[in-house]
């Protein structure tokens, strides 16, 4: 969650909440019941967490009918293997809290693992262990009234993880399309993993935090057999259309620590300061990053010029998110170009436009081509 500002709310401590110590479990700390004002979230009807789904028509939500969603023992398992030992909190397999997110189709598998933090707005120093842990397993409301959980996992202070859900649920609201889901969806398509933090791009983990929940991204990409680069976090999904800012960290040191994780490496790309440089390496699809907004703010501000429309090919704006609005934009560009001059008529007509620019569109937009 975590946003930049938080309306103060009053919330019914969670007192309902026990964790099922199994076999699996680690020591399980109590959940500590909030005080009605000292919690911070945004809010406890769900509807900012629901995405598209709020108004969802519910449909009975068997195991059965969501075989596409890795089960709970693979997660385990795939935990397990990371030297995590989940606590398993109450319910957490149970297709109760599934239907209650309104999820209408069985047809989905995971796409996206995001990271968050809990953003309470409390500093560190009064951050409770598991001080968002009620709200996560019981605070967030459908329209009905009903419970639905809050994320996947969840990392308190002291690192130990809480399996809060192995199905599909609510976390990520709405956001911009990516990796081919559409916009304001990726609750149907991704884990979410809360990490108990003041938020507000406080850089407040504690060092077991990092770890647990890098181990806890690894497992949950290699339960789904998703590659590195659909590590997310919350602010690259919503930080256009909600404002998020979590988590405070840099994406590229979670996709690193993470990588290390899995066995393989992650290299973060290097971003040149001067602020007109653009890498043609990050000229491609579902890229993400610096390169790619400078693109698109440099690509929107010449489409302008050229009179098109910009909320005809990009309404999402500058994402930072290299998919499907980007080319199109930069077809548009290309197309106003080729029909301006004879030297762009053939250059497009040659390179059977995809979508993507060469080293003359970039610096015909006014920016700088970098390897
Ligand atoms: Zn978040």
């Amino acid at each position: 969650m975590s946003l930049r500002r938080f309306p103060r709310l009053l919330l019914t401590a969670g007192l309902a909440f026990s964790v099922a110590v199994t076999g699996l479990a680690a020591s399980a700390s109590a959940a500590g019941a909030d005080g009605p004002d000292d919690h911070g979230h945004f809010g406890s009807d769900g509807r900012a967490l629901a995405g598209d789904d709020w108004n969802g028509t519910n449909k009975p939500a068997t195991r059965a009918a969501s075989s596409n969603w890795p089960s709970a023992a693979t997660v385990i398992t795939r935990l397990q293997a990371h030297g995590v030992n989940p606590i398993l909190t109450a319910g957490f397999d149970d297709p109760v809290y599934e239907y209650n997110a309104r999820f209408a189709g069985s047809d989905t598998t995971p796409r996206a693992v995001m990271m968050h933090d809990t953003g309470t707005g409390v500093p560190a120093s009064k951050l409770k262990n598991t001080h968002s842990l009620n709200w996560i397993l019981s605070g967030v409301k459908n329209s009905d009234g009903k419970t639905v959980r809050a994320c996947h996992f969840y990392v308190a202070r002291d690192g130990s993880v809480y399996f809060i859900y192995a199905r599909r649920t609510w976390h990520a609201g709405a956001g911009d399309a990516m990796f081919g889901i559409p916009a304001n969806k990726m609750n149907g398509y991704s884990y979410g993993i809360e990490i108990e933090s003041q938020g507000d791009s406080v850089q407040d983990l504690t060092a077991a935090q990092i770890s647990s929940a890098s181990k806890v991204a690894a497992a949950a990409l290699e339960a789904s057999q998703l590659p590195i680069d659909r590590l997310i976090d919350h602010k690259l999904y919503a930080g256009r259309v909600q404002g998020k800012v979590d988590t405070a960290y840099d994406l590229g040191m979670w996709r690193s620590l993470v990588a290390g994780e899995m066995g393989t490496t992650y290299k973060a790309p290097y971003v040149s300061k001067n602020p007109k440089h653009i890498s043609m390496k990050m000229m491609k699809w579902a890229a993400t990053g610096t390169y790619v907004k400078r693109y698109q703010n440099a690509l929107r501000k010449y489409g302008a010029k050229l009179g098109l429309k910009l909320s005809r090919y990009n309404p999402s704006g500058s994402t930072g998110y290299y998919g499907s609005e980007t080319k199109a934009l930069t077809r548009a560009v290309h197309a106003k170009l080729k029909a301006k001059s004879k030297a762009w008529r053939i250059f497009v007509n040659k390179k059977k436009d995809k979508g993507f620019p060469a080293t003359n569109l970039v610096r015909k937009i006014g920016m700088t081509p970098i390897a």
